[in-house]
Protein backbone atom coordinates (compact mmCIF):
# COMPACT_ATOMS: atom_id res chain seq x y z
CA UNK A 1 0.00 0.00 0.00
CA UNK A 2 1.46 3.18 -0.81
CA UNK A 3 1.93 6.59 1.02
CA UNK A 4 -1.28 8.07 -0.97
CA UNK A 5 -3.54 5.36 -0.30
CA UNK A 6 -2.71 4.99 3.60
CA UNK A 7 -3.49 8.85 3.37
CA UNK A 8 -7.00 8.25 1.59
CA UNK A 9 -8.10 5.32 4.09
CA UNK A 10 -7.44 7.71 6.80
CA UNK A 11 -9.23 10.51 5.42
CA UNK A 12 -12.38 8.14 5.11
CA UNK A 13 -12.81 6.20 8.17
CA UNK A 14 -12.16 10.52 10.31
CA UNK A 15 -15.20 12.14 10.53
CA UNK A 16 -15.58 15.21 8.82
CA UNK A 17 -14.43 18.59 10.58
CA UNK A 18 -16.75 19.84 13.02
CA UNK A 19 -18.68 16.38 13.47
CA UNK A 20 -17.23 15.51 17.00
CA UNK A 21 -18.11 19.45 18.42
CA UNK A 22 -21.19 19.64 20.59
CA UNK A 23 -24.55 20.99 18.83
CA UNK A 24 -25.65 24.41 19.31
CA UNK A 25 -28.35 24.50 21.32
CA UNK A 26 -31.77 26.70 20.67
CA UNK A 27 -33.91 26.83 23.47
CA UNK A 28 -37.46 27.67 22.74
CA UNK A 29 -39.80 28.54 25.56
CA UNK A 30 -43.77 28.61 25.00
CA UNK A 31 -45.26 30.58 27.69
CA UNK A 32 -47.18 30.11 30.48
CA UNK A 33 -48.61 26.79 31.22
CA UNK A 34 -50.82 24.18 33.47
CA UNK A 35 -52.57 26.58 35.65
CA UNK A 36 -51.16 29.50 34.29
CA UNK A 37 -53.52 30.07 31.49
CA UNK A 38 -51.79 33.43 30.37
CA UNK A 39 -54.24 35.91 28.35
CA UNK A 40 -57.28 34.77 26.97
CA UNK A 41 -59.43 35.16 23.36
CA UNK A 42 -62.00 37.38 23.40
CA UNK A 43 -63.76 36.12 19.87
CA UNK A 44 -61.68 32.86 19.76
CA UNK A 45 -62.05 30.64 22.58
CA UNK A 46 -58.40 29.61 23.42
CA UNK A 47 -55.72 30.76 25.54
CA UNK A 48 -52.33 31.86 25.44
CA UNK A 49 -50.80 28.71 26.66
CA UNK A 50 -52.25 26.45 23.97
CA UNK A 51 -51.23 28.53 21.17
CA UNK A 52 -47.91 29.37 22.79
CA UNK A 53 -47.37 25.49 22.73
CA UNK A 54 -48.06 25.33 19.18
CA UNK A 55 -46.28 27.63 18.12
CA UNK A 56 -42.96 26.60 19.93
CA UNK A 57 -43.88 23.09 18.01
CA UNK A 58 -43.90 24.06 14.63
CA UNK A 59 -40.87 26.89 15.35
CA UNK A 60 -38.91 23.78 16.82
CA UNK A 61 -40.01 21.53 13.42
CA UNK A 62 -38.95 24.04 10.61
CA UNK A 63 -35.64 24.94 12.91
CA UNK A 64 -34.79 21.12 12.93
CA UNK A 65 -35.43 20.94 9.34
CA UNK A 66 -33.39 24.28 8.35
CA UNK A 67 -30.62 23.53 10.33
CA UNK A 68 -30.06 19.95 11.45
CA UNK A 69 -26.78 20.10 13.26
CA UNK A 70 -29.20 22.36 16.00
CA UNK A 71 -30.04 21.25 18.91
CA UNK A 72 -33.69 22.52 19.75
CA UNK A 73 -34.68 22.11 23.08
CA UNK A 74 -38.63 23.17 24.59
CA UNK A 75 -39.05 24.37 27.93
CA UNK A 76 -42.39 22.61 27.95
CA UNK A 77 -43.74 19.86 24.80
CA UNK A 78 -47.28 19.71 26.67
CA UNK A 79 -49.47 21.67 29.10
CA UNK A 80 -47.85 21.31 32.18
CA UNK A 81 -47.14 24.84 34.65
CA UNK A 82 -43.37 25.90 34.67
CA UNK A 83 -42.19 28.86 37.22
CA UNK A 84 -39.91 31.31 34.95
CA UNK A 85 -36.78 30.58 36.84
CA UNK A 86 -37.04 26.92 35.92
CA UNK A 87 -37.64 27.80 32.29
CA UNK A 88 -33.96 30.38 32.73
CA UNK A 89 -32.56 27.11 34.86
CA UNK A 90 -33.34 24.87 31.91
CA UNK A 91 -31.94 27.27 29.33
CA UNK A 92 -28.56 27.73 31.12
CA UNK A 93 -27.94 23.94 31.95
CA UNK A 94 -28.30 23.33 28.46
CA UNK A 95 -25.45 25.93 27.70
CA UNK A 96 -27.96 26.87 24.95
CA UNK A 97 -26.70 29.58 22.03
CA UNK A 98 -30.73 31.53 22.06
CA UNK A 99 -33.09 31.35 23.82
CA UNK A 100 -36.78 32.64 22.54
CA UNK A 101 -39.73 32.97 25.00
CA UNK A 102 -43.10 32.77 23.09
CA UNK A 103 -46.54 34.70 23.79
CA UNK A 104 -49.12 36.01 23.20
CA UNK A 105 -50.16 39.49 24.03
CA UNK A 106 -53.41 41.00 25.48
CA UNK A 107 -54.79 44.60 26.31
CA UNK A 108 -58.00 45.80 28.39
CA UNK A 109 -59.55 47.57 25.44
CA UNK A 110 -59.20 44.37 23.11
CA UNK A 111 -58.36 47.08 20.27
CA UNK A 112 -54.39 46.44 19.78
CA UNK A 113 -53.01 44.48 17.17
CA UNK A 114 -49.59 43.65 16.09
CA UNK A 115 -46.17 41.62 16.92
CA UNK A 116 -43.51 43.19 19.02
CA UNK A 117 -40.06 42.03 20.32
CA UNK A 118 -38.86 42.66 24.25
CA UNK A 119 -35.62 42.46 25.53
CA UNK A 120 -34.23 42.68 29.20
CA UNK A 121 -33.97 45.52 30.67
CA UNK A 122 -33.35 47.52 34.63
CA UNK A 123 -36.17 50.09 33.35
CA UNK A 124 -39.10 49.61 31.01
CA UNK A 125 -38.56 51.59 27.49
CA UNK A 126 -42.12 52.67 27.54
CA UNK A 127 -45.55 52.14 29.41
CA UNK A 128 -46.52 49.72 26.78
CA UNK A 129 -43.01 47.58 27.99
CA UNK A 130 -43.99 47.92 31.02
CA UNK A 131 -47.45 46.92 31.07
CA UNK A 132 -46.18 43.48 28.89
CA UNK A 133 -43.53 43.01 31.53
CA UNK A 134 -46.25 43.09 34.42
CA UNK A 135 -48.76 40.88 32.17
CA UNK A 136 -45.55 38.26 31.65
CA UNK A 137 -44.19 38.37 35.12
CA UNK A 138 -47.15 37.51 37.01
CA UNK A 139 -46.14 34.27 38.39
CA UNK A 140 -42.98 36.17 39.99
CA UNK A 141 -45.37 38.32 41.77
CA UNK A 142 -46.97 35.12 43.51
CA UNK A 143 -43.47 33.57 44.64
CA UNK A 144 -41.98 37.00 46.02
CA UNK A 145 -45.66 37.32 48.13
CA UNK A 146 -44.20 35.01 50.24
CA UNK A 147 -40.45 35.63 50.41
CA UNK A 148 -38.78 38.52 53.32
CA UNK A 149 -37.87 41.41 52.36
CA UNK A 150 -34.00 41.42 51.57
CA UNK A 151 -31.57 43.39 53.84
CA UNK A 152 -31.31 46.75 52.22
CA UNK A 153 -34.41 47.32 50.29
CA UNK A 154 -32.28 45.68 47.54
CA UNK A 155 -34.57 42.76 46.76
CA UNK A 156 -33.47 39.56 44.39
CA UNK A 157 -34.81 41.09 41.87
CA UNK A 158 -32.73 44.18 41.38
CA UNK A 159 -29.56 41.91 41.71
CA UNK A 160 -30.71 38.95 39.45
CA UNK A 161 -30.95 42.09 36.98
CA UNK A 162 -27.48 43.77 37.77
CA UNK A 163 -26.13 40.35 37.26
CA UNK A 164 -27.61 40.04 33.90
CA UNK A 165 -26.74 43.66 33.00
CA UNK A 166 -22.89 42.50 33.70
CA UNK A 167 -23.36 40.34 30.48
CA UNK A 168 -22.75 43.17 27.65
CA UNK A 169 -22.10 40.83 25.05
CA UNK A 170 -25.36 38.79 25.59
CA UNK A 171 -27.16 41.84 25.59
CA UNK A 172 -25.75 43.54 22.43
CA UNK A 173 -26.51 39.99 20.85
CA UNK A 174 -30.11 39.95 22.38
CA UNK A 175 -30.65 43.20 20.49
CA UNK A 176 -29.36 41.60 16.96
CA UNK A 177 -31.97 38.79 17.68
CA UNK A 178 -34.32 40.38 18.38
CA UNK A 179 -33.58 42.90 15.26
CA UNK A 180 -33.88 39.75 13.11
CA UNK A 181 -37.35 38.39 14.84
CA UNK A 182 -38.71 42.00 13.72
CA UNK A 183 -37.76 41.73 10.24
CA UNK A 184 -38.84 38.17 9.78
CA UNK A 185 -42.15 38.65 11.64
CA UNK A 186 -42.42 41.77 9.17
CA UNK A 187 -41.96 39.73 6.05
CA UNK A 188 -43.98 37.49 7.17
CA UNK A 189 -47.21 39.75 8.48
CA UNK A 190 -46.58 43.38 7.04
CA UNK A 191 -45.11 46.42 8.04
CA UNK A 192 -48.39 47.52 9.46
CA UNK A 193 -48.48 44.91 12.23
CA UNK A 194 -45.18 45.74 13.78
CA UNK A 195 -45.07 47.05 17.03
CA UNK A 196 -40.94 47.24 17.06
CA UNK A 197 -38.50 46.34 20.16
CA UNK A 198 -39.08 47.38 23.81
CA UNK A 199 -37.29 46.80 26.67
CA UNK A 200 -38.50 45.91 30.36
CA UNK A 201 -37.26 43.84 33.37
CA UNK A 202 -38.84 40.61 31.80
CA UNK A 203 -38.16 37.43 34.89
CA UNK A 204 -38.33 34.87 31.90
CA UNK A 205 -35.40 36.61 30.54
CA UNK A 206 -33.01 37.48 34.08
CA UNK A 207 -30.18 35.53 34.44
CA UNK A 208 -29.50 33.62 31.66
CA UNK A 209 -26.19 33.14 30.13
CA UNK A 210 -27.07 33.83 26.70
CA UNK A 211 -28.97 35.81 24.27
CA UNK A 212 -32.37 35.70 24.70
CA UNK A 213 -35.89 37.49 23.50
CA UNK A 214 -39.72 37.58 24.54
CA UNK A 215 -41.41 37.50 21.37
CA UNK A 216 -45.40 38.12 21.51
CA UNK A 217 -46.02 37.25 18.08
CA UNK A 218 -50.43 38.98 17.88
CA UNK A 219 -52.76 39.91 19.84
CA UNK A 220 -54.76 37.31 21.21
CA UNK A 221 -57.41 39.52 22.18
CA UNK A 222 -58.46 41.25 19.05
CA UNK A 223 -61.26 41.04 17.30
CA UNK A 224 -59.79 39.98 13.90
CA UNK A 225 -56.15 39.24 14.71
CA UNK A 226 -57.33 36.67 17.87
CA UNK A 227 -59.02 34.27 15.37
CA UNK A 228 -56.52 34.57 12.60
CA UNK A 229 -53.39 33.64 15.51
CA UNK A 230 -55.36 30.16 15.95
CA UNK A 231 -55.43 29.45 12.38
CA UNK A 232 -52.61 26.64 11.15
CA UNK A 233 -52.16 29.09 8.07
CA UNK A 234 -50.95 31.79 10.13
CA UNK A 235 -49.17 29.73 12.81
CA UNK A 236 -47.21 28.09 10.00
CA UNK A 237 -46.56 31.33 8.46
CA UNK A 238 -45.21 33.37 11.84
CA UNK A 239 -43.01 29.79 13.30
CA UNK A 240 -41.40 29.96 10.03
CA UNK A 241 -40.09 33.78 10.35
CA UNK A 242 -39.02 32.74 14.46
CA UNK A 243 -37.18 29.98 12.41
CA UNK A 244 -36.09 32.08 9.72
CA UNK A 245 -34.47 34.72 12.90
CA UNK A 246 -33.26 32.18 14.78
CA UNK A 247 -30.75 30.51 11.68
CA UNK A 248 -29.71 34.12 10.52
CA UNK A 249 -28.89 35.04 14.40
CA UNK A 250 -26.90 32.13 14.28
CA UNK A 251 -25.25 31.66 10.28
CA UNK A 252 -21.63 33.89 10.19
CA UNK A 253 -22.20 37.31 8.65
CA UNK A 254 -21.28 36.97 4.60
CA UNK A 255 -17.72 37.26 4.08
CA UNK A 256 -16.88 40.95 2.61
CA UNK A 257 -15.81 40.02 -1.09
CA UNK A 258 -12.63 40.99 -1.95
CA UNK A 259 -12.65 44.36 -4.58
CA UNK A 260 -9.65 44.08 -7.13
CA UNK A 261 -7.66 47.20 -7.10
CA UNK A 262 -8.30 47.62 -10.87
CA UNK A 263 -12.65 47.74 -9.78
CA UNK A 264 -11.99 49.84 -7.12
CA UNK A 265 -9.67 52.66 -9.49
CA UNK A 266 -12.57 52.20 -11.81
CA UNK A 267 -15.29 52.79 -8.64
CA UNK A 268 -13.27 56.23 -7.12
CA UNK A 269 -13.30 57.50 -10.88
CA UNK A 270 -17.44 57.22 -10.63
CA UNK A 271 -17.57 58.05 -7.97
CA UNK A 272 -15.64 61.64 -8.52
CA UNK A 273 -17.85 62.04 -11.82
CA UNK A 274 -21.24 62.02 -9.74
ZN1 LIG B 1 -47.61 35.48 28.01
Amino acid sequence: MTLRHIILVLALCLPPAGVLAAPRVVVLDPGHGGTNLGARGQTVDVYEKKLALAYANLTATYLRRMMPSVKVVLTRTRDRYLTLTQRVRMANAAKAAVFVSIHLNACETHIQKGFGTFILSRQASDKEAARVAMKENDARKVRTQARKPAPGGRGPTVSSIMSNLRHVGAHTASVRLAASVQKALTRARGKALNRGIRQASFDVLMGLSMPGVLVEVGFIDHRKEGPELNTLKVQKAISLALAQAIVEHLSPPPRRTRVRPRVRKRRRRAARKK
